[in-house]
């Protein structure tokens, strides 16, 4: 099941990134902010130059020279972080051959590729950018965010963003997403945006009282689905008040 989830997610964006493509559009570098950047091919790649190294966040679908990207504004050895294992973010990895995770979702990361752990409590510091790494099972067993507390942002992958958030199969877990949530609105006087991997590029943290709120409408059974036919197989949505997931 875990396989079959990661190859449907995988062939939806495929499919988004194939109709991009026919259209020639290469995914341009975008800037930010100072010394912050990210490129978009379906699943969004967070960089950002530090004084000591270059910190990337995912890998998108491994379309674009990553490396030589970065090279334009930096030649400081680049260290690769996931948010999570899904295929539309790993996509580059061996363009690197290494990268942090959470050991949760090691399984889904390439073999060939050296993985090195992050954990709940983990900092990055690049010296410009100071990253707190909060762990948040539940879309994986293995989600993290990344939170800057200084300039007051979190790069939250997929977890964290009006959706659909792709919650079926046997890899998302609501009750754990919903734990994950909660922990993480504790920390809500640290976060004024929210950057995430897809759909709209920030969110105010308001978003995280959002996916709650709408998490638990679903589990209480209050979100009557539609269905609609994906990779000719008819799947459900729940759209809540601010948050649809796409759920079994
Ligand atoms: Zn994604």
């Amino acid at each position: 099941m875990k396989k079959l989830t990661s190859l449907i997610a995988c062939l939806l964006m495929a499919a988004s990134v194939c109709s991009a493509q026919e259209k020639g559009s290469e995914p341009k570098t975008i800037k930010i902010d100072s010394n912050f950047y990210y490129i978009d091919d379906f699943s969004r790649q967070f960089f950002f130059i530090g004084t000591e190294k270059v910190l990337l966040v995912d890998t998108g679908f491994g379309k674009v020279d990553l490396a030589e990207r970065i090279r334009e504004y930096s030649d400081l050895p680049i260290e690769v972080v996931l948010t999570h294992g899904h295929v539309d973010h790993i996509g580059g990895l061996n363009q690197f051959g290494e990268c942090y995770a959470n050991e949760k979702d090691f399984s889904m990361i390439p073999e060939g590729i050296n993985k090195k752990p992050l954990k709940d409590g983990d900092i990055i510091d690049i010296g410009n950018f100071v990253f707190d790494i909060i762990e948040i099972p539940g879309y994986t067993e293995g989600s993290i965010v990344l939170l800057e507390k200084n300039r007051k942002f979190i790069i939250a992958g997929d977890s964290v963003q009006e959706g659909p958030i792709f919650m079926f199969g046997d890899v998302s877990k609501f009750d754990a997403y919903i734990a994950s949530m909660e922990k993480l609105d504790r920390y809500k006087k640290n976060i004024k945006t929210i950057y995430s991997a897809h759909n709209t590029l920030s969110y105010g943290p308001e978003y995280i009282k959002y996916c709650i709120e709408d998490a638990r409408l679903f589990k209480a059974g209050k979100i009557v689905p539609f269905e609609s036919e994906v990779m000719g197989k008819m799947r459900k949505t729940y759209k809540g008040k601010h948050v649809s997931f796409f759920a079994d």
